[in-house]
């Protein structure tokens, strides 16, 4: 559950219609910042897994990165999806918040910066099949790349489409998500030779490997994935 801060003042309607509160615990005059309270409970993940963002992994792979290899050269992700990141990340995809996706993505480039690898030369959301899109209006996805496409000056490329939309993938096995995303993802422009893959939350991994497979096949030589958050028992 996110904190409980209803001590604090409320913002002003202005600060409000214009997104520049605190979008967590709405306090006024943060120019559309988490304030720094808020911001202490949006610790980043200690040593995750650069394979599948499991903490604490005191090898560079955890055991069955280094079973299994992923794709991607390395995942960056900064937080578990757990109380406040998980209201704020809910407040963005299921109430369109672009001001929340703007706080998150500037709190998550001040905690990782340091540790991003920018040898890339563009990034690319994690597209949604257009039904998806008809019914939410958005794809967060979309956001966070412009947003740290702008961060990192880095293009974003938008050559690759998904050609039909797909179930929800929990509660299936690794083989069954497999065949549900088989084929899913089309590319549509040349490729660049490395990319960034962008999504706002890393749960099994099974949609990101889908696309890179399709990635790599058609050309792309390195990828990096960078998220907000990982599911805590994603596997
Ligand atoms: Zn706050
Ligand atoms: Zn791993």
């Amino acid at each position: 559950m996110p904190p409980t801060l209803s001590y604090l003042p409320k913002t002003p309607w202005l600060d409000r219609f214009w997104g520049l509160q605190c979008p967590l615990c709405e306090q006024s005059g943060r120019a559309g910042e988490l304030c720094e309270l808020c911001r202490s409970w949006l610790q980043p993940l200690v040593d995750p897994c650069p394979g599948c963002g499991t903490p604490n992994t005191l090898t560079l792979f955890c055991g069955r990165c280094q079973r299994k290899p992923p794709a991607w050269r390395r995942l960056h992700l900064a937080w578990p999806l757990t109380g406040a990141s998980r209201f704020l990340i809910h407040q963005m995809k299921y109430h369109q918040d672009y001001a929340t996706a703007r706080a998150l993505a500037g709190l998550w480039w001040s905690q990782m910066a340091s540790k991003l690898n920018l040898e890339t030369d563009a990034f690319l959301a994690v597209p949604q099949h257009r039904t998806k899109l008809d019914q939410r209006g958005f794809n967060q996805a979309s956001w966070l790349a412009k947003l740290w496409s702008r961060s990192a000056a880095v293009p974003v490329w938008q050559g690759v489409r998904k050609v039909r939309a797909t179930p929800a993938l929990e509660g299936l096995n690794r083989r069954q998500r497999k065949a549900t995303l088989a084929g899913v993802f089309e590319v549509t422009q040349p490729v660049p030779k490395r990319l960034v893959i962008v999504d706002d939350v890393f749960t099994s991994g099974a949609t990101t490997a889908e696309l890179s497979a399709t990635l790599l096949r058609a050309g792309v030589q390195t990828i990096d994935v960078w998220t907000l958050a990982r599911t805590p028992l994603g596997d």
